[in-house]
């Protein structure tokens, strides 16, 4: 088990903070998110899943004091090139600068239909990093990407989860993680393929 209790879930999106507890719930974990600490939000400016994770648990980490959990994830498409990838926040983003959910899963819609070739497959990717605060002042960290395969539908189908849950059906599915109760789609999510990954590494000894 970890030596540590309480955790800070490096995030001001309500829609990860929740399910990343709901995965932590198990262990006994506390957590608090980065918005619960008022700790401010972080610029990401790595350009992989991996390099924007590590960036975000080490501000938490070093602006807190302890362990930190972060997640930099995102729908990578093939006929976009990966896009809209490590940005697919900033595509929801309407002009104020507020995430608008409908507004990024229009955004992907149209782009595909634009460069359509036929071809719907699709991934979420997520990279999950913990930072802990060791005694010399230093912190370690730890990085595992997940993955979930499968396409996108259009028109969007279901109101459960968040941002482009509702155009994304997993292969060997007929409904998309809109569709699919939390349970479910924790079964089987990049986020928790990452979690298994470091409660494997983590917290099984
Ligand atoms: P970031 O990691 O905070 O830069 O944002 C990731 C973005 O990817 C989210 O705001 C969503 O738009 C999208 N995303 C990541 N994971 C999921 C998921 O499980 N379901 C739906 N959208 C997701």
């Amino acid at each position: 088990m970890p030596a540590f209790s309480k955790i800070v879930v490096a995030s001001h999106n309500e829609g990860k903070v929740r399910e990343i507890r709901d995965l932590l719930a198990p262990f006994g974990i506390e957590t608090v998110s980065a918005s619960e600490l008022n700790l401010p939000d972080v610029e990401e400016t790595e350009v992989t899943f991996e390099g924007n994770a590590e960036l975000k648990a080490r501000a938490a980490c070093a602006a807190s004091g302890l362990p930190a959990l972060s997640d930099d994830s995102g729908l990578a498409v093939d006929s976009l090139e990966g896009a809209p990838g490590i940005y697919s926040a900033r595509w929801s983003e309407d002009e104020t600068g507020a995430r608008n959910w409908k507004l990024g899963m229009t955004r992907v819609h149209e782009a595909m239909t634009e460069d359509a070739d036929g071809v719907k497959t699709a991934r979420f990717i997520c990279a999950l990093t913990l930072a802990v605060p060791s005694e010399n002042g230093t912190m370690q960290t730890h990085t595992y990407l997940g993955k979930v395969e499968g396409k996108i539908v259009w028109p969007p189908r279901g109101d459960k989860g968040f941002g482009y849950d509702p155009i994304f059906q997993p292969l060997g599915h007929d409904i998309t993680f809109g569709e699919m109760e939390s349970e479910a789609k924790h079964a089987m999510s990049h986020r928790s393929d990452a979690f298994t990954q470091l409660i494997t590494a983590q917290f099984k000894s």
